[in-house]
């Protein structure tokens, strides 16, 4: 415990980036520019629902628009507010920054608990809040483009697009106005679980290097990995499954809303997923132990803690309990700045959110690329690769006299599709963004930490685009 106060979400973040900044030597004013929020709108709109006019608040915040379109989804919350925007616009910024993503930091949230509707109010509302933030260019292909974050999925993504085309019926690239749409509106395959998969390929970046994880006492792959992971919404989904089926690591606990469970032998993502849908709660699950007080269980005994809930959850009162040596941030936010000196200084290693759930917005990325291309991953080429390696195939074959096997020669010949495409690009990505992380946080003297290096990485390439551009 420390007499330390717990500063709030933006507070925090910029905390973060001035423990960063210390480390270089930006031009006079450069550090306050990058810093600040440009701008935040609020918009206040009416819906005639139920019989009567309900008034919502919803923002949009834009952090850096050093390059342009910025990015960075909506999120439907009733903890939503401009405060929060702006620190996970900023964040947005850092993020798209570190994986090489070309776009400006933003953020737009909406105060709403959705449980509170049905799906055709919600459509309502959503159009409404899309037709005020559109009307102000705070939608647009170049210029601003929304994807999905809690409380949003594909659906609101499907109706923000369509309401976007109405309103711009002659926009020939109006569909990249917003990621994370259906396959059916403009989508691209993997991008639901591209989060989730990101933090996946994030873990084996980690447990690439013998001496990274040897710093968190670790060692080996993911195989046999006891892991607690809290928030088993769609990121938290997609991490646990892709760990457990994939990786061989074992989910040890699971903590959700109503509480949280323990299974040492591990717990199956998939039917927990579907318990949780048809029960609507955690309890109950197979041989599991049920914890009402969930939050305790972040401090369970386990080799990775993955937060993928809301930002905070490891802060001031819980952190010197933690008991996991290797921390992965899902979710934005998720440790607090004093919470992270707290378990710095108790040794522990963190990956840091806007390297760890890049994997969302480096799909947005390819989305809206294919969006303005008009044309689908490797639909010209799959087929001709395709022809190419049985041509080589038949040729062995015939040369040595001796058939391949039939398992072989499928996984040879097989075209890379969209999704192969997409997580080869996310894959790709996640290993370079480790490696200049890293960089910095083995090569630079006094850089103990991967938040710092992670940081120092996004400012300097931020830094670069505007002294570039000419302020
Ligand atoms: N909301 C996601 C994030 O926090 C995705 C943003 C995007 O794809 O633009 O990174």
């Amino acid at each position: 415990m420390t007499s330390q106060r717990e500063p709030g979400f933006r507070e925090s973040v910029d905390l973060m980036f001035q423990r960063a900044i210390r480390h270089l030597d930006l031009p006079p004013g450069l550090e306050h520019k990058i810093r600040i929020c440009n701008s935040t709108y609020a918009v206040r709109f009416g819906v005639r629902l139920r019989g009567k006019i309900e008034t919502f608040t919803g923002y949009r915040a834009i952090h850096s628009e050093h390059l342009e379109p910025v990015k960075g989804g909506i999120r439907y919350s009733t903890a939503v507010n401009a405060n929060e925007v702006e620190a996970l616009a900023a964040l947005m910024t850092y993020k798209c920054a570190l994986v090489e993503v070309p776009f400006g930091g933003a953020k737009g949230g909406l105060h709403i608990d959705p449980r509170d509707w049905e799906t055709s109010e919600l459509e309502h509302i959503t159009r409404r809040f899309a037709y005020e933030l559109i009307k102000r260019d705070l939608i647009n292909p170049s210029q601003n483009v929304p994807a999905p974050d809690v409380g949003t999925g594909e659906r609101e993504m499907a109706w923000i697009a369509d309401q976007y085309q109405r309103l711009n019926t002659t926009d020939i690239n109006a569909r990249a106005c917003v990621t994370g749409k259906p396959l059916n509106s403009g989508g691209i395959a993997g991008r639901v679980e591209a989060t989730g998969r990101g933090i996946q390929y994030a873990l084996r970046s980690f447990f690439r290097h013998p001496e990274d994880a040897a710093l968190a006492g670790l060692d080996g792959t993911l195989d046999g990995k006891r892991v607690v992971v809290q928030g088993l919404g769609n990121v938290g989904f997609h991490a646990a499954k892709f760990l457990q089926e994939e990786d061989g690591a074992v989910i040890t606990a699971v903590i959700e809303r109503d509480g949280a469970i323990i299974d040492e032998n591990g717990l199956e993502i998939e039917d927990l997923r579907r318990h949780i849908v048809e029960t609507g709660s955690v309890r109950g699950f197979g041989n599991s132990t049920f914890v009402s007080d969930g939050a305790e269980v972040l401090a369970h005994d386990c080799d990775i803690l993955i937060p993928a809930a809301l930002e905070g959850a490891i802060n001031i009162e819980n952190a010197d309990r933690i008991r996991a040596p290797l921390i992965i941030e899902a979710a934005n936010g998720p440790v607090t700045f004093p919470a992270d000196e707290i378990l710095r200084r108790n040794g522990k290693i963190i990956v840091p959110d806007a390297y760890a759930n890049a994997g969302g917005v480096t799909v947005s990325y390819f989305e809206w690329v294919k969006n303005l291309g008009h044309i689908r991953f490797g639909r010209l080429q799959r087929r001709q690769e395709e022809s190419r390696y049985e041509l080589l195939i038949n040729e062995l074959e015939s040369n040595f006299g001796r058939e391949l096997s039939d398992e072989f020669k499928q996984k040879y010949t097989y075209g890379a599709g969209e999704l192969e495409l997409v997580r080869s690009g996310l894959d790709d990505t996640m290993r370079g963004a480790y490696e200049s992380m890293r960089d910095v946080w083995h090569g630079w003297n006094d850089v103990d930490d991967l938040r710092t290096a992670a940081y120092i990485v996004s400012i300097q390439r931020v830094a670069a685009s505007y002294e570039a551009a000419g302020l």
